[in-house]
């Protein structure tokens, strides 16, 4: 691919080739790769022309996965502006945050996120387009556009694009702090672009997907849009003339009728939405039959998630799970086919575009089955936050990206242990809750597990979790410490465990949000039931 796209424009362009092929499916709408292009040059040289909107300047995204939010993101990308796709999940203050920070000049919005972002961005004397999305436009909403008629003849405006200019900046989910806007120039985009056909080609089922040696897949894609784990699903489709399938709200047993309905061959989604699934089929005696793939991504997925698989379906539905950053632009590297079910619970190898180095405390290369920091290097890599000269020194070094996370090579397989900020440090022991989480999940009763640090006089720090139980289960705190124990040193045994029967707080990518659950523990005690 030595002769691939070097901007997202490039890349667009490219799909052009799949004329009438569905692109985007979401409800009973069908939008074709013609279609798309044609709607996205239009909006395009609306920004340009009627707005007179400049490269370089921010246009920033919010609304649900609707097919507006692709023809938005490639409008702005033909018409040389930076893109800034945010996470419909916030509430006002939050995009207030993100808005005052990137200082967009235009917002492409649907109507039911409008009235989020509506006052701030008028106060900035920011442009907006607003799409039907869900729900109705508030009256006398006199800054409204509608999508522009697609005119099939109409070229996207001639702007300059060159491979070092800002594509992207996509904020962190915000996780461990507050988000930070991480930019991606277009060459990254591009690197980003082609790490799913790279992925593709070593993949034994995936090699479907590659251009010209096979029908393109349909993918149910149940990633939002905002965040970085849905670009590489994205661009995967795009790269083969894939069809989308989209779904603005999760619903497992609407996603098993979607799967049915258009002939889905690969899910999409983060594993805690991929377990939902597997679980809906259980219940509807499948349902599943046409699937392929099944791709997760965005965080760690359960062990239990590929032996469940197995169990169900046997080796028919290849697994994938891809490990990413913001900072990576998506998944840099993956875990799939046979080699994901003999090591569940690795990352998988980086794609040829990636270099993994494990750091020791002086940035050194570790050597196999030395556990350090995840490094990785790479063209999809970010160039750095915006406006954040600090937090860009502290994270980039020497065209390393440092990624935060505690890992180890085996086999020449990544697997991540935790994450450097969840480790608790227990008397000067290392716990990581990612195997203690593992172990916890391994109990037949358990439905959910996290494992967090809370503070001890002596210690520094004890182990402690928040466990979800089946319902109906009657299994104790004291019985789980047990299982833990017969598979873990006793230093890693969780002292407290609070037992709950409700789903533990997750964001948008299914990753569990300890900060919250530590609140939970002081309300309730450390030990024995409560709500989370
Ligand atoms: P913040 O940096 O603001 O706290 P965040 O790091 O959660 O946010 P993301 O870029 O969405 O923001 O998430 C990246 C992190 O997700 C990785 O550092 C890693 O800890 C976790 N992760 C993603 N995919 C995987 C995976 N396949 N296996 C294990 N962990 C994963």
């Amino acid at each position: 691919y030595a002769n691939g796209p070097r901007t997202l424009r490039e890349f667009v362009e490219t799909t052009w080739a799949f004329g009438d092929q569905p692109f985007l499916i979401s409800g009973e709408r069908v939008v074709s790769y013609g279609e798309f292009f044609a709607a996205a040059s239009s909006l395009a040289r609306r920004l340009t022309e009627s707005y007179g909107l400049r490269p370089g300047e921010r246009a920033a995204l919010a609304m649900r996965n609707h097919p507006e939010w692709q023809i938005a993101f490639w409008a702005v990308q033909l018409a040389g502006l930076v893109a800034v796709p945010l996470n419909t999940w916030w509430t006002e203050g939050e995009f207030g945050y993100a808005l005052d920070d990137c200082e967009p000049t235009v917002l492409l919005v649907d109507a039911e996120q409008l009235p989020k972002v509506a006052d701030r961005g008028r106060k900035a004397g920011a442009r907006f387009v607003v799409f039907h999305g869900e729900g109705a436009l508030p009256a006398g909403a006199e800054w409204y556009a509608d999508l522009p008629e697609p005119d099939p003849a109409a070229a996207p405006p001639e702007v300059e694009i060159r491979p070092e200019d800002d594509a992207t900046i996509i904020y962190t989910s915000g996780t461990t702090g507050r988000p930070k806007g991480a930019v991606a120039t277009h060459l990254a985009q591009a690197g980003a672009a082609l790490n799913p056909r790279y992925q593709a080609a070593a993949s034994a089922l995936g090699r479907g997907v590659v251009p010209g040696q096979g029908p393109a897949p349909v993918t149910l894609m149940t990633f939002p849009f905002f965040h970085v784990a849905a670009f590489t699903s994205l661009y995967a489709a795009m790269a083969s003339g894939g069809t989308l399938v989209l779904m603005p709200k999760w619903d497992a047993g609407e996603a098993l009728r979607l799967i049915g309905r258009h002939g889905v061959t690969h899910y999409a989604g983060v594993p805690a939405t991929a377990l939902q699934l597997l679980a809906a089929a259980e219940r509807a005696g499948d349902g599943l039959e046409g699937l392929k793939g099944l791709n997760t991504g965005g965080a760690a997925a359960p062990p239990d998630l590929v032996a469940r698989l197995t169990a169900q379906h046997g080796e028919r539905i290849e697994p994938r799970n891809g490990y990413g950053l913001t900072e990576t632009s998506g998944g840099v590297l993956a875990n799939f086919g046979a080699a994901y079910r003999a090591y569940p619970d690795s990352a998988g190898t980086p794609t040829p575009v990636t270099e993994v180095r494990i750091a020791g405390p002086a940035g050194e290369a570790l050597p196999d089955g030395e556990t350090g920091e995840l490094w990785l290097r790479g063209q999809s890599l970010v160039r750095g936050y915006w406006r954040d000269e600090a937090a860009t020194a502290e994270a980039f070094t020497g065209g390393w990206f440092r990624t935060g996370d505690l890992a180890v090579v085996r086999d020449g397989r990544v697997a991540v242990v935790d994450r450097i900020k969840d480790m608790v440090i227990r008397g000067g022991e290392n716990v990581y809750c990612v195997e203690v989480e593992a172990a916890l999940h391994d109990h037949p009763e358990v439905e959910d597990a996290a494992v967090l640090g809370v503070p001890h006089p002596v210690l520094g720090e004890e182990v402690a979790a928040v466990v979800r139980v089946r319902p109906g289960s009657v299994v104790t705190a004291e019985a789980l410490r047990a299982h833990v124990g017969r598979n873990l040193a006793a230093f890693k045994v969780p002292a407290h465990v609070l037992v709950t029967r409700k789903p533990l707080p997750r964001n948008a990518t299914g990753k569990i949000l300890k900060r919250e659950l530590r609140g939970a523990l002081q309300e309730y005690g450390r030990e024995g039931e409560g709500e989370v």
